[in-house]
């Protein structure tokens, strides 16, 4: 049994991440998430980079590889201001799941809420 729909809210902060380490590109992130343990497929994958790029938090630029082109991406300011303002609530829920905690630490919550569900 997979739980795949409860981890597909991680692969964008896992592309992110890795955009913001180097650049990345589809067939790399695919073989990426797959070596985590995420069941993904490129007819998941390429949407959601594109999103990503849509939305401002991905930059590509094609380079031709052989006989195909491949699309290179690598995030944005945006995107790497945005994974610093998502890092309070994924290092909460880390805290929450793997280590048990009760009671996210209740100091500057509001400086730290993000705002989420945004209009594209
Ligand atoms: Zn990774």
């Amino acid at each position: 049994m997979t739980h795949d729909f409860l981890l597909a809210g991680l692969i964008p902060l896992h592309v992110l991440h890795h955009s913001v380490e180097g650049e990345i590109y589809g067939q790399a992130m695919l073989d990426e998430l797959r070596h985590h343990g995420y069941r993904i497929g490129p007819g998941t994958l390429y949407p959601l980079l594109h999103r990503l790029e849509e939305r401002g938090y991905l930059k590509a630029r094609e380079e031709r590889n052989g006989k195909t082109m491949r699309r290179y991406y690598r995030a944005t300011p945006k995107g790497r201001t945005a994974l610093e303002a998502v890092k309070p609530q994924v290092s909460e829920l880390f805290s929450e799941v793997i280590q048990g905690d009760r009671h996210p630490p209740q100091r500057s919550r509001s400086r730290r809420r993000t705002t989420i569900g945004e209009p594209s």
